[in-house]
């Protein structure tokens, strides 16, 4: 039999043992997971958490409902699991691996004809001082969510506080207020949320959605260490001093690449900590491939090695890899990190590079910020959308999309990540076709949208406006609602109000040359008299990007110079 053994019993390491199971019955499989559990659903453990989902196991069930447990993988797959085993050593020269089985503390040694390496992330380890207790944990396995839900239905969580405001800390922060209505306070230490995949304009809209919910969140708050009541409960000083009392901490400070067994073998390891594989997920060392979130992946927008923590691409790579073993031919050429999360009612997605990843990677990039309808205006279902789509001046390259709303907005950024690791244009954009139904899309989508505006942007100089360039922003205001629209949510008085069915009647009233941002509910109308103005000579036009829904989203004033 030519034997196959896969380390690590969750996404990339069971995708590609039951992938080979199906290819041929000459394979003796085993995987060997260091945890009680294998193949759940790690992603839906902010639901476990949140009382979503009550019973853990629900999270590793088929579809028809049956667990996939070691009995399970054997019966059905014909693949052996030994759980509560780990590997400690790769011997590359022999073939074989040792490992220990905590059941007994026994070490075994097993051959291998091949191996995968499928062993994940860890949690990053917080830098201040703390002591180890079960009421401080990262958000990362079964186990800290077991622990944390016994807790609190326990009703030992009055307070939490999260540090760390990524994905994960926000997704929790649902978790503890929606179910347990735990007072939940998040530290961040830079100065917005999100800001590995979002920039600042956009990830102040999640921020006040979480705020909206009654979650205290602490931007540019740095922690020094946490220490213990004599309650023996943690109590977290920032480096301001201030003290918050609380009944349970966790930190989400990111993850990294769980490599370290794969480097003591002298597998090469990349420059951000993850394996290096070719396309076919093969190591530095033959007959070893790795697969998942171990491993560095080459960023299609960059062409740079990137790591990203993704169970979609952690079950394509499993894939790929059983595939090269079995000499089936499939590749994985990359990816541009495209993720997708729900918090409170709101679908937060993103894809490519943010506009400082961008600038940071040396692009000559531009911008456009917008707001839509997900559907048309008159359906009762009708939803707000928020995007910003980042691009490289020269060509119209996609380079990312940042897109937020309670609506339909994941169909979009799916449709977007293709476009992107196409390296396609904002020309393509406007071109791209979708099926158009009122109860779930516009006649005209919001990627076409995106597109037109950075064509108007850069070919027709119809500026868009970030809202966060608002500020430095010298020139006239003209605000183009009808003046109910204004009372109920006037911009500021030091704008000029004029609607838009008037604009044509004010054309010579202000200078040929003179700066003039248009504003409007969302953008169309401002886009609409930016045109009306441009044809009759004036040549310093602008709109702001979002209009008054952006303001409203955000929870921001709109903020001039007087
Ligand atoms: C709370 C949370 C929410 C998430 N939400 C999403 C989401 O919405 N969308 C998304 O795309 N991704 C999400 N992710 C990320 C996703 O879960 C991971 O990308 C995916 O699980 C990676 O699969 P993997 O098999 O590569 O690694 P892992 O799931 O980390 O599994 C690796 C396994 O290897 C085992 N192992 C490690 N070393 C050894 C050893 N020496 N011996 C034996 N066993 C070992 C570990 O115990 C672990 O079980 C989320 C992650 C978390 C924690």
């Amino acid at each position: 039999m030519f034997k196959i053994i896969i380390i690590g019993g969750m996404a990339a390491g069971c995708k590609a043992a039951a992938r080979l199971s199906r290819l041929s019955s000459d394979y003796q499989i085993t995987i060997i997971e260091r945890n009680p559990f294998i193949s759940y659903g790690n992603c839906g453990l902010p639901l476990y958490a949140a009382g979503e989902i009550d019973d853990f196991y629900e999270l590793a069930k088929t579809g028809y409902g049956v667990i996939r447990d070691e009995k399970y993988f054997l019966d059905v797959k014909g693949i052996k699991v030994l759980t509560n085993c780990e590997v400690e050593v790769i011997n590359t020269s022999q073939c074989e691996i040792q490992y220990t089985d905590r059941k007994n503390n026994e070490t075994n040694i097993l051959q291998y004809n091949s191996l995968i390496i499928a062993t994940g992330s860890k949690a990053v380890k917080p830098g201040f001082p703390y002591k180890s207790s079960p009421c401080i944990s990262s958000f990362h396995s079964p186990l800290e969510a077991k622990n944390f839900k016994e807790a609190a239905q326990k009703g030992k969580v009055g307070k939490a506080v999260i540090v760390g405001g990524g994905f994960i800390g926000c997704e929790l922060s649902e978790a503890l207020v929606s179910l347990w209505g735990i007072e939940t306070t998040i530290i961040e230490k830079e100065d917005s949320l999100l800001l590995k995949s979002f920039d600042p304009e956009i990830a102040a809209i999640v921020e006040n959605t979480i705020r909206l919910k009654d979650v205290n969140v602490m931007l540019s708050t740095e922690v020094e260490k946490i220490e213990f009541d004599e309650n023996e409960l943690p109590v977290v000083i920032l480096k301001d001093g201030a003290q918050i009392q609380s009944d349970y901490v966790f930190y989400n400070l990111g993850i990294k690449p769980e490599s370290t067994l794969a480097e003591k073998a002298g597998i090469k390891i990349g420059t951000l900590g993850g394996i290096v594989v070719d396309e076919n997920m093969k190591t530095s060392i033959p007959n070893i491939w790795a697969a998942g979130d171990c491993v560095e992946v080459n960023n299609l927008v960059t062409g740079k090695p990137d790591y990203f923590s993704l169970g979609s691409l952690s079950n394509r790579m499993g894939r790929v890899a059983a595939d090269s073993i079995a000499e089936e031919n499939s590749s994985f050429k990359g990816a541009v990190g495209t993720i997708s999360l729900k918090i409170f009612n709101t679908t937060i997605t993103a894809s490519g590079l943010t506009e400082k990843n961008a600038k940071d990677c040396g692009y000559n990039v531009g911008s456009v910020i917008g707001a839509w309808s997900d559907r048309p205006d008159y359906h009762p279902d009708v939803k707000k959308l928020f995007g910003k789509l980042v691009y490289e001046k020269p060509g119209f390259k996609l380079l990312g999309l940042q897109l937020i709303g309670e609506g339909e907005v994941t169909r979009y950024i799916d449709v977007f990540s293709e476009l992107l690791a196409n390296n396609q244009t904002a020309f393509d954009l406007i071109n791209l076709e979708h099926g158009y139904t009122p109860p779930h899309s516009s006649p005209i989508s919001p990627l076409n949208y995106l597109g037109s505006m950075v064509i108007n942007q850069e070919k027709n100089k119809v500026k868009n406006i970030n809202p966060n360039q608002v500020p430095f922003f010298d020139g006239i205001f003209i605000d183009l609602r009808e003046p109910l629209e204004i009372e109920a949510a006037g911009f500021s008085n030091k704008v000029i109000p004029i609607p838009l069915s008037e604009i044509r009647a004010h054309r010579d009233k202000f200078e040929h040359s003179q700066p003039i941002m248009f504003l409007c509910e969302r953008g169309p109308r401002s886009y609409e008299a930016a045109r009306i103005f441009m044809n009759y000579g004036y040549n310093n036009i602008s709109y702001l990007g979002g209009g008054n829904s952006y303001y409203k989203a955000a929870g921001k004033k709109f903020d001039i110079k007087v």
